[in-house]
């Protein structure tokens, strides 16, 4: 069997939180080679080993643990698409801790380590702001379409896949993939950690599996500390999304305005500056909820413009903690406020 036909048999989907099948990137990338003049046919392939978002650790602990594999699965794409090169764009601070491993891993390959600037930020994980670090522009996302997959690094059909998805691609090549994915369980909980599990495990039955399940009043916020969807006690029977992190929050022990303006920190820290309704955006939300007195129209007409309108992903998904903690937590929990 080829290896697109095990990676479509493998249900593949992409691990760094976007769940796209990954047989239909590949396919992707491969057609818009094959769309090329003969003389022209250059593409590359990304690691994206950024894992900026906090409460998310699982490509570190991959990266830490499984390198081969993950290196094996670069490999396996870069002769599949006779790649000039394949890049590890590597987070600083796992650089620091595996740089010695991984180069060696990496001797006589086509592979190399490319080091996630420090000041890069969370925006510095952005798929296209990945191809602008590493061919040294300022590091912001770029207009799409065009998609890497076609117009990639220096305008060449790229391949840009997850720690965790290329680790799953080298078990399904070799018939051992075993439907599971990785968890990072942090929090108010007794047993934080990395965990690899069956794939399609509910919140619940996660933080059950691994003995984590609250016995006081608490919420989780699932896909990411920063940018991940809140849901009460009530809500935790759907699977977990996004690069399948969860974190617990004890109602008693977190007052809501510190958790919120952790999140508007976060991303006021983070904004690339690019445009306006992020850059000027998440500083006003700011702004208006420090007030005493909070004007929840304004706020919320903010938060509705700043989803409609942000030049990339991350201005909108500022807006996901904001919003989701608002209808699912704030009316049960804090009516008096
Ligand atoms: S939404 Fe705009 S300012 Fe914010 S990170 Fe994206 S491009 Fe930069």
């Amino acid at each position: 069997m080829d290896i697109l036909s095990k990676i479509k048999q493998a249900g593949l989907v992409g691990r760094g939180g976007a769940d796209f099948p990954v047989v239909k990137k590949w396919s992707a990338v491969a057609k818009a080679l094959a769309d090329k003049d003969a003389g022209e046919r250059k593409c590359y392939v990304i690691c994206n080993s950024a894992e900026g978002e906090p409460g998310v650790a699982k490509d570190g602990y991959i990266l830490e643990h499984f390198a081969d594999k993950v290196i094996d699965g670069m490999k396996i794409a870069i002769d599949f698409l006779s790649a000039e090169k394949g890049f590890i764009y590597l987070n600083y601070s796992y650089n620091k801790k595996l740089n010695k491993k991984l180069t060696a891993l990496l001797k006589n390959s086509k592979i190399e380590i490319f080091i996630k600037p420090i000041n890069a930020g969370y925006i510095g994980g952005e798929e296209s702001a990945i191809l602008n670090a590493i061919e040294g522009k300022k590091i912001e996302p770029r207009l799409k379409p065009p998609f890497p997959t076609t117009a990639g690094l220096w305008g060449c059909p790229t391949l840009i896949n997850n720690v965790e998805t290329f680790y799953n691609v080298s078990l399904a090549t070799a018939n051992q993939y075993a439907n599971k994915r990785f968890y990072t369980i942090t929090g108010d909980c007794p047993n934080e950690g990395v965990y690899e599990l069956q794939d399609n495990l509910t919140i619940e039955k996660l933080l059950n599996q691994t003995k984590n399940y609250p016995k006081f009043i608490f919420f989780a916020q699932v896909g990411g500390n920063a940018s991940g969807e809140v849901l009460n006690s009530s809500q935790l029977k759907r699977p977990v999304s996004g690069a399948g992190s969860i974190v617990v929050y004890s109602l008693t022990k977190n007052n809501f305005k510190k958790v919120i303006k952790n999140w508007l920190d976060f991303f006021i820290n983070e904004s690339c500056g690019q445009c306006a309704p992020c850059r000027e955006g998440i500083y006003r939300l700011n702004e208006i909820f420090m007030k005493e007195k909070i004007d929840w129209a304004l706020f919320n007409n903010l938060l509705d413009n700043l989803s409609d309108t942000s030049f990339c992903a991350l201005g909108g998904s500022a807006t996901i903690p904001i919003k989701s903690f608002m209808k699912n937590v704030y009316p049960q929990i804090y009516k008096k406020e």
